[in-house]
């Protein structure tokens, strides 16, 4: 599998993954650049942050522009995500967001996230999409006794603070009406969170952005980015393109050393995902999840699953370390093994998928949506942390303003500083490994609570 931290192209043309998401849809016919075209945005990378940014420079700046994609539309993280539409992004707790910027920022921050939840609605109702959506709602369930009273706290804060109609579920409830799970001791239910078919979601986005005459390029990876005369020439192996502005939409997938405006900014890091057998109706009754439903623990190293809406589940987490590991069958049973813990009246279902993908991890837990360069022409956002249908979608939004010289963006840290580099960039995958175990030991040991 492609490794951005050592391979200086994600390829070209390369097909989908053997995703059950891949397996819903039809592929769309190559389009590569050809020739030489002058334009005034060029976009790299066609996932959720480049078509949404597209789609928002053509509809609300009348600004065109091309968006550039080695592979396919949706091909990195926005065609295997798990398609939970999250209030959220990055790594940061509330309290820890509180205690960073102050109360004031906190609630933009809040006001933000959510934003980001209506603006996945809105394409999906402009666009008409057909995105498979589902209304459960999110469920964040302490897999420990001890973690309980976190989330009650939690809730209480939500509400408080930003009138979230999030509320706190008891185990009782729990077991009898969501999920009959043997790592269930309490949850939060966000009620407005919802789930996609994520590949789809992205070709929607895709059809809105050529609805408004966005030139899309599939099959065509930038090889080579000079600087001409105060413009941007992009090389891609079928044709050029000279830009006055560039919009970086690499995130996880971004070549190492492609541009200095992000390279060792981020860190690439896996997460897989199996999606089962469909269940039989004796093992939906054993298991109670609840369709629609979307559920993360508490973990250090989190698990998350869904119900699809075919009957079977989806469910994810960590993944290897290297590209090279990633398809390793270890990993799939790893999940297997997870999902049977949970619900082991399950024993014996068998799992008929599993993909893998980069997810971009910020130095300092949040991303950057920002004008990358002294230049003020290149641009970017990245280091979602595995969080970002919803905020990817609202970002590429928020790069059109920027790119379109708009001042009405509100003050949120996201735009305020490039993303931090890492300071051994080499040793990422050394200090990966050791949180890796970490994790391991504070999610089965209860020396940490
Ligand atoms: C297994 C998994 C599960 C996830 N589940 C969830 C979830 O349930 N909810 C959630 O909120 N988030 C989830 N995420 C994260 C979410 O999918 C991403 O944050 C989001 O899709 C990022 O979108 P993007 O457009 O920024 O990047 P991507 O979709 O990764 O797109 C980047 C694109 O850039 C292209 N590219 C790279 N280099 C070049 C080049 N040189 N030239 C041209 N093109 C290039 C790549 O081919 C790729 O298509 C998950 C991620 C994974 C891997």
């Amino acid at each position: 599998m492609y490794d951005p931290l050592t391979s200086s192209s994600p390829g070209i043309g390369e097909p989908y993954p053997q995703s059950y998401w891949a397996s819903e849809i039809q592929a769309p016919a190559p389009n590569p650049l050809e020739g030489h075209i002058n334009t005034p945005v060029a976009i790299i990378g066609a996932g959720y942050t480049g078509l949404s940014c597209a789609y928002h420079l053509a509809i609300e700046h009348n600004i065109p522009s091309i968006v550039l994609e080695a592979n396919q539309i949706g091909w990195g993280c926005s065609g295997r995500n798990a398609g939970f539409v999250l209030n959220g992004t990055g790594r940061l707790s509330w309290p820890q967001i509180q205690k960073k910027w102050g109360e004031q920022t906190a609630a933009r921050i809040y006001a933000e996230y959510r934003a980001g939840i209506n603006t996945v609605s809105e394409l999906i109702e402009q666009g008409n999409i057909d995105c498979d959506k589902s209304t459960g709602g999110y469920l964040k369930v302490a897999h420990k006794a001890s973690l309980v009273n976190g989330l009650e706290q939690q809730a209480e804060l939500l509400q408080k603070q930003f009138q979230d109609p999030v509320h706190f579920i008891h185990a009782r409830t729990l077991q009898q009406q969501y999920l009959h799970s043997q790592e269930a001791y309490g949850a939060l239910l966000f009620p407005y969170c919802f789930g996609v078919q994520p590949l789809k979601l992205a070709m929607g986005y895709a059809s809105l952005a050529e609805a408004q005459g966005v030139s899309l390029c599939s099959h065509s990876p930038v090889r080579q980015w000079q600087n001409q005369q105060g413009k941007h020439l992009l090389t891609t192996p079928g044709g050029t393109i000279k830009a006055d502005r560039v919009v970086i939409a690499t995130n996880g997938y971004t070549p190492r050393q492609f541009n200095g405006a992000v390279d060792n900014r981020h860190f690439p890091v896996l997460s897989s995902v199996i999606v089962t057998e469909p269940l039989t109706e004796q093992q939906l009754e054993a298991c109670g999840l609840k369709p629609g439903l979307m559920v993360m623990d508490t973990r250090a190293l989190k698990y998350y699953y869904r119900l699809l809406p075919d009957n079977r589940i989806l469910f994810g987490g960590r993944g290897a370390i290297r590209g090279k590991d990633a398809g390793h069958l270890v990993y799939r049973q790893r999940l297997l093994n997870a999902l049977l813990q949970s619900f082991p009246q399950l024993k014996g279902l068998q799992a008929e998928h599993f993909w893998s993908g980069w997810v971009s991890v910020s130095l300092d837990d949040y991303p950057r949506i920002c004008k990358a360069d002294d230049t003020g022409s290149v641009y970017y956002s990245m280091g979602y942390c595995g969080s970002g249908v919803s905020f990817s979608t609202q970002a590429g939004k928020r790069l059109a303003q920027l790119v379109a010289g708009d001042h009405s963006l509100p003050d949120l840290p996201f735009f305020d500083s490039p993303l931090p580099k890492f300071p051994l960039a080499s040793a990422r995958r050394l200090g990966l490994w050791a949180f890796y175990h970490w994790g391991r030991l504070k999610d089965n040991t209860s020396l940490f609570g």
